[in-house]
């Protein structure tokens, strides 16, 4: 089928991102979710077009809005296409048979009686990632599996699942343990009872098995995961397979009725949404989406906080900034690094060259984020907010103008601060690496947007 998924496109930067999604970039721009968009077994698909020289080029087509790599989804349609009523049928079929084999109800009915099994009868199939029943147990025994599975363990599900690491589609990237305790402590900190958790299978095992040790524990958390293996261990009440690129619910509208109800208790007070995308994904899908969720929200209809949007901390690498607050202006981006497990790049900078290019964005008062001191933050009096020690507030800009942790400097010509290895070229008419290649191009950077230079040059762009 023609172009095939080609919303995969436009990787390769070094610092692995993708999307494609800026005219400009020579990719795909994002159109968005029409209204009559066709569906994949991931529900309504993305409208996309190709782009050449910042003008869209060719015909529109429909893919898959949350597998960006063809082997996990292939759908593909071009906008314009006559699709025949036995194709119709047989994606409707093809749809149905690739949902997962246990609906979530019969998921949670499964966990019931699991819990009730001795120790040496629960079983866990590494290769299905299922829990098994003793009669199930034929069926997998050439499989690898796991015995005696614990209370703890059973609690613990983001340790018993592996990672799905496969970097287009799900990027599950967890949490290190410091980092999810510092996040929750935050929120604690903050006042907040309630976490919808996008995307933050580890924070929300966190909330869980803390609110059901300690009865002082106040906070609740819903997850929505597209990762249904976590139906396994979560009620609906505690979990809703979502995907998040196009707000869309596998459990329909009861699913819907879940999230909603869970955002409205207390009149929607003390809510605060955590979201922490696969770092691929198209910004402006993950953006909308996003707005749905506060729309959801805000449909509690008390007054109070009509004018208000709902707290969030969406956590992305620092060098989408310009992208986020294109869509969210009320955002600004902590300096914290959020630090994980199982991303050899991205753990803390202490032993290891690299640092996380991780980020929190929050459309709450800077100055409430309070980072650890013991970490290397201090409080800027002047900008009012947390910054890394190494963030140096710049006189000229009059403000800590670093997004890397490093010290950068001034740049006068530029009239800003760049990173410290960087070098105003007079032939770019911008600060780069010494050793770059000028580069003219009048469209707008991919990272940035902004016109003068590339991406491999862009400013905001770290070269650890
Ligand atoms: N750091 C987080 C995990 C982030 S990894 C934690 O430790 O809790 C990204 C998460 O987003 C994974 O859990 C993955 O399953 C989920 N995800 C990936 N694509 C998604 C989609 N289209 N919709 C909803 N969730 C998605
Ligand atoms: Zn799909
Ligand atoms: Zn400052
Ligand atoms: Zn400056
Ligand atoms: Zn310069």
């Amino acid at each position: 089928e023609g172009g095939g998924n080609m919303a995969a496109s436009g990787e390769g930067d070094s610092e692995g991102l993708c999307g494609g999604e800026r005219p400009g970039s020579g990719g795909l721009a994002l159109l968005g979710l029409a209204p009559s968009a066709p569906s994949c077994p991931h529900g309504p698909a993305l409208l996309f077009v190709k782009t050449s020289q910042g003008r869209e080029e060719g015909r529109r087509f429909y893919a898959c809005s949350a597998c960006r790599d063809r082997k996990d989804c292939n759908f593909f349609q071009w906008e314009d296409e006559k699709v025949s009523e036995t194709r119709l049928a047989a994606r409707e079929e093809y749809n149905r048979n690739h949902q997962p084999p246990f609906t979530h109800r019969q998921n949670v009915e499964r966990y019931k009686n699991f819990v009730l099994l001795p120790l040496s009868k629960r079983r866990f199939c590494q290769e299905c990632q299922q829990l098994l029943f003793p009669a199930e147990w034929e069926k997998h025994l050439d499989h690898q599996f796991l015995c005696n599975i614990s209370t703890a363990q059973l609690k613990s599900p983001s340790q018993l699942l592996y990672p799905l690491e496969n970097k287009k589609t799900n990027a599950q990237y967890l949490f290190a343990d410091r980092s999810c305790q510092f996040l929750l402590d935050l929120i604690i900190d903050l006042g907040f009872r309630r976490v919808l958790s996008v995307g933050t299978p580890r924070l929300h095992e966190m909330i869980q098995s803390k609110a059901s040790q300690g009865e002082d524990f106040r906070v609740r958390s819903l997850l929505l995961d597209i990762d249904f293996r976590y139906s396994q261990f979560y009620t609906e009440d505690e979990f809703c397979h979502y995907n998040m690129f196009n707000h869309y619910f596998f459990g329909g509208e009861a699913a819907h009725e879940a999230c909603r109800k869970f955002l409205h208790q207390d009149n929607g007070e003390r809510v605060i949404m955590v979201t922490d995308p696969p770092f691929g994904g198209l910004v402006g899908a993950l953006a909308a989406s996003f707005k749905k969720l506060m729309a959801m929200w805000k449909e509690t209809g008390k007054e109070g906080h009509n004018n208000q949007e709902m707290p969030m901390f969406w956590i992305f690498p620092y060098f989408f900034e310009s992208r986020i607050l294109e869509f969210f202006p009320s955002f600004s981006m902590m300096d914290y690094q959020v630090d994980y497990d199982n991303h050899a790049l991205y753990k803390h900078g202490k032993t290891g060259r690299r640092q996380s290019p991780v980020r929190i964005f929050t459309n709450l008062t800077p100055s409430m984020i309070v980072l650890p001191v013991e970490e290397g933050y201090r409080f800027c009096t002047i900008c009012q907010r947390y910054v890394s020690s190494g963030n140096q507030h710049c006189e000229i800009c009059n403000s800590c103008t670093s997004k890397d942790g490093r010290r950068w400097k001034h740049c006068v010509l530029c009239k800003k601060c760049v990173k410290p290895s960087w070098f105003h070229c007079n032939n770019c008419n911008c600060c780069a690496l010494q050793n770059h290649t000028c580069e003219k191009t009048d469209a707008g950077c991919f990272v940035c947007g902004k016109a003068g230079h590339k991406r491999s040059t862009c400013p905001s762009l770290s070269s650890t």
